[in-house]
């Protein structure tokens, strides 16, 4: 496990450094905190978004501040209405609401008024080489890169060509639009960067009204700038474009919004680029977007993750300012916990063995109360029925048990959670040799939980009464890749050469029959297997579970209650 769960809890925990600045800005006097999401359209969020979302949200809550969704919504090609509505539903799945939902595409207009004033201020110039040319001039981190020789064209001459751009006169590819800067700087990135491309694109939003579109770099500062941004937080990647989206900022005079960076989050066992998760999904690798085994954020709804449990996670990685890899670990132990504060208690058998309760009178049922969550008292109790015909799972039995096995053995007694002692009297095989069935007496005296002669009985384990069980579909997850970094792969392989082949385990459960009534959504614990949460693939007669995570060492703890 990984050492940050031993973190203090976040009211304990010191500033980062985020916060530091933010608070060092209050005490001058000036403490206003304008954050934004700035999420590209292009495929759905996943859980290093959630990081970045809790960080921009949760900074503007604490100071009193606000942030805005915006859609950085500057590449038609790619982006998709599909993707904003996926966006805004998980950002409030999170718990967050924005103050302003806005995106680049509406400031396309006073993007290129800017654009324009640049031009005429002679510090944008448009430019015919075409990409490729553009890129080989650019020189290298030693040598300096070549001006283009369209570089000093008159004012009146880029002005006409930019607004001819604009029209449409042009095709794709033809001309850019790129900032006077210099072609020697020691930073790549401002060597005369592109501010606009043509691309006959239909965008989902503008539709056919532009066939410029801003680059990054441009609009992404500008929109800050704009929306009055105090503090415009991004992954480090970002560090070296500061000086050009500071650059843009001072020659327009416009707001200056601030750039910060910290750490991306990256996990191990998983690959967080929304291109790789788009090949998963097109590819039919996974079931979809929403497959459980997937890092996205609908994916850890639908497999079980609460809100809280993300929030939790978000809190303990923190905000580092140096590339780490944080155990994916962290993840399931956040939910481990908060599930077990608030997911109510089922009994569920995966893989079956019948136990008989000789006897046990025939035909007789009853009730045994069980508790639904020991963790919360007012979740309170339920009847689950008992009967002489009983599922148990085939892992509490062992014909030959080593020593300190507490669970079923042949001449053993063992507890049946809630109920009563039994003793496995008898095995009963099958032709090629495998068990089928135990058959075994109870002590009637030693009910609900109780002995009636103070011997001790060690193993407790769980059942399910036969004739009342529902069956149901459950998929068990194992991470989808067996590498822990999808970074530096093999020579000639891909991520998709590293996928888990048992990533996902179905198998038919036996359910005690009051889940057969959960809503999709609803998060249980089936006792001793795990957190599970009911899918949406279920239909009236066949409830289909996802399991969320085991439980860790959960045989111990109940072996020695
Ligand atoms: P991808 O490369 O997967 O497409 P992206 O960074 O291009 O991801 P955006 O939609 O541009 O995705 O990201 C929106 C915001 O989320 C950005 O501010 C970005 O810095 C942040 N973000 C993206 N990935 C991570 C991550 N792994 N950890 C923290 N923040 C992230
Ligand atoms: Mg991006």
């Amino acid at each position: 496990m990984n050492d940050l769960t031993q973190e203090p809890a976040s009211a304990e925990r010191s500033l980062n450094f985020l916060e530091e600045i933010i608070e060092n800005s209050i005490a001058a006097g000036d403490g206003r905190v304008q954050t934004r999401f700035p999420p590209e359209p292009n495929g759905y969020l996943h859980i290093g978004h959630a990081k970045s979302i809790c960080l921009n949200f949760g900074l503007a809550k604490k100071y009193g501040g606000k942030c805005n969704l915006r859609f950085d919504d500057t590449n038609p090609v790619k982006e998709d209405v599909e993707y904003v509505d996926s966006i805004k539903e998980d950002v409030r799945w999170l718990g967050f609401e924005w103050a302003g939902e806005h995106y680049a595409s509406d400031y396309f207009e006073q993007l290129y008024l800017w654009a324009v004033e640049l031009i005429k201020k002679g510090l944008a110039y448009v430019d015919d080489q075409s990409q490729e040319e553009i890129r080989l001039s650019r020189g290298t981190v030693t040598v300096p890169g070549k001006e283009s020789p369209w570089r000093n064209r008159s004012v009146e001459e880029n002005l006409d060509l930019f607004a001819r751009m604009k029209a449409g006169e042009f095709a794709d590819g033809e001309k850019v639009l790129r900032a006077k800067i210099d072609m020697a700087h020691p930073n790549m990135l401002l060597r005369d960067p592109i501010m606009y491309r043509i691309l006959h694109a239909e965008h989902h939003r503008t539709g056919n009204a532009w066939c410029i579109y801003p680059m990054y770099d441009y609009a992404h500062g500008e929109s800050d700038s704009i929306e009055r941004i105090t503090h415009s937080i991004c992954t480090l990647e970002f560090d070296v474009h500061r000086p050009l989206y500071d650059w843009f900022i001072e020659k327009l005079g416009i707001f200056p919004s601030h750039q910060y960076e910290f750490a991306r989050l990256n996990l191990t066992y998983t690959m967080m680029s929304k291109r790789k998760l788009l090949q998963l999904v097109q590819e039919k690798i996974v079931m979809g977007w929403d497959d459980p085994r997937m890092p996205t954020i609908c994916a850890l709804r639908r497999r079980g993750y609460t809100p809280e449990s993300v929030r939790m996670f978000a809190d303990k990685v923190g905000v580092a300012k140096r590339d780490n890899v944080i155990d994916l670990g962290l993840l399931e132990f956040c939910v481990r916990e908060d599930l077990n504060r608030r997911a109510e208690r089922r009994m569920a058998v995966l893989d079956p063995i019948r136990v008989v309760i000789t006897n046990y009178p025939e035909g007789k049922t009853e009730t045994v109360e069980c508790v639904n969550n020991p963790e919360d008292e007012s979740a309170g109790k339920r009847a689950v029925p008992f009967g002489r015909e009983l599922y148990i799972e085939r892992s509490d039995f062992m014909e030959n048990p080593p020593k300190k096995y507490y669970r079923l053995s042949p001449g053993g007694e063992v507890r049946l959670r809630y109920a009563y002692l039994i003793r496995c009297d008898e095995v009963v095989k099958d032709a090629e040799g495998r068990v089928v069935e135990l058959r075994c007496t109870y002590d009637p005296e030693s009910g609900g939980g109780k002995s009636s002669d103070g011997r001790k009985v060690k193993g407790v384990i769980h059942w399910v009464s036969v004739p009342t069980a529902v069956p149901a579909e459950v998929r068990l997850f194992d991470r989808l890749f067996t590498r822990e970094s999808l970074d530096d792969l093999e020579e000639g392989k891909t991520f998709v050469d590293y996928l888990n082949p048992d990533s996902l385990r179905t198998v038919t459960g036996y359910l005690e029959p009051s889940l057969g009534e959960a809503a999709v959504g609803e998060r249980f614990q089936f006792e001793r297997l795990g957190y599970f949460c009911k899918d949406k693939d279920s239909s009236a007669d066949k409830p289909v579970f996802n399991r969320t995570v085991t439980l860790k060492d959960s045989w111990a703890k109940m072996a020695s209650k």
